[in-house]
């Protein structure tokens, strides 16, 4: 029985007790077209007109977090502790076992980005869930050990740690300047124009003036816009298709692991920090965060938890953008 547990020191909430019972059978994939009954049943997929499916969303075979846990909070003297309740899913991103997210076509990129949304916004419908967390791994430093492309969906009772800090620190900004954290640096990166990699009608991408990771990039809506899944209208989700998969050809350019994390508001009809507070729509704007990984980050990020980047983001900006694609 797993169970989330409070860090009292840090703050975080960390699973313990988690154990796989299911397998994958050795030798096949279990994501490549004919091997879906290795996995649970789709929850979503995205057909193409002879009725296969193109993408497809279905939950863990070893779920951490389950829909039918209970949230059941409560103490341990002081400790606290909750149920391991939330939502954990696999998309399975295309039919192409060997194909990496540079080689899709826009249609194929336009399709994860709906399935994205609709997950999102399917999950944030459920009151108990507090955050949404969609992010991608690929390679085997960044973690992931099964090569046909495929995604993850997390929701969670708790905001991840990570999604707090920048959360408190927007909150912040705000309460000081009232304006979005986000919307300044967009402005001022505009002006300086550093440590742009690309800008289009409606995205910037940016290596982040303390990148934790070298290579490290970010694509950010220009306009102040805090969900990832509340497109604007079919002209902003066809320009971000374009320049996500143009900046995935310039990231496999220089990487060949990486992590894509989508930073969306957390989910505003549940309790807690977003309900507290009506203005987190004025102070969070969505993002994406791509983390390239190589031996050199593997090496540096060390149990001290100061990142030490080798390229600054200046001279990765200008690699990224000279890049032949
Ligand atoms: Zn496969
Ligand atoms: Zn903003
Ligand atoms: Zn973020």
């Amino acid at each position: 029985m797993n169970e989330f547990r409070r860090d009292p020191f840090l703050g975080n909430w960390v699973v313990v007790g988690f154990r796989k019972t299911k397998s994958i059978a050795a030798g096949t994939c279990p994501f490549c077209p004919g091997n879906e009954d290795q996995t649970p049943p789709s929850i979503r997929e995205i057909r193409d007109r002879d009725g296969s499916w193109l993408v497809r969303c279905f939950s863990a075979a070893n779920p951490v977090f389950q829909i039918e846990a209970a949230e059941d909070k409560r103490a341990e003297g002081f400790y606290d502790k909750m149920g391991t309740l939330g939502a954990d899913e696999l998309i399975v991103e295309s039919r192409s076992h060997t194909k990496t997210i540079s080689a899709f076509d826009r249609d194929e990129m336009a399709r994860i980005v709906d399935m994205y949304t609709e997950r999102i916004v399917d999950l944030k419908k459920d009151r108990r869930f507090k955050y949404v967390q969609v992010f991608k791994h690929h390679g085997e430093l960044a973690g992931s050990f099964i090569f046909h492309p495929h995604s993850h969906v997390l929701a969670t009772p708790i905001l991840p740690q990570q999604l707090m800090l920048e959360m408190t620190n927007s909150r912040n900004h705000y309460l000081l300047k009232e304006r979005c954290l986000l919307c300044d640096v967009v402005s001022q990166e505009e002006r300086q124009g550093k440590r742009i990699v690309s800008l289009t009608d409606h995205f910037l991408v940016l290596c982040p003036f303390a990148s934790r990771l070298a290579f490290e990039v970010w694509i950010i809506p220009r306009k102040h816009n805090p969900a990832f899944e509340s497109w604007a209208d079919e002209a902003m989700k066809e320009d971000f298709v374009r320049v996500f998969l143009e900046t995935m050809k310039r990231v496999e350019k220089v990487a060949s692991s990486y992590s894509v994390v989508v930073h969306t508001s957390p989910n505003a009809v549940s309790q807690g920090l977003a309900e507290e507070d009506p203005r987190v729509n004025d102070y969070f704007h969505w993002h994406i965060e791509i983390l390239p990984r190589d031996v050199n980050s593997a090496r540096f990020k060390r149990d001290d938890q100061f990142y030490t980047v080798l390229t600054t983001p200046e001279e990765a900006a200008v690699l990224l953008k000279t890049e032949k694609l």
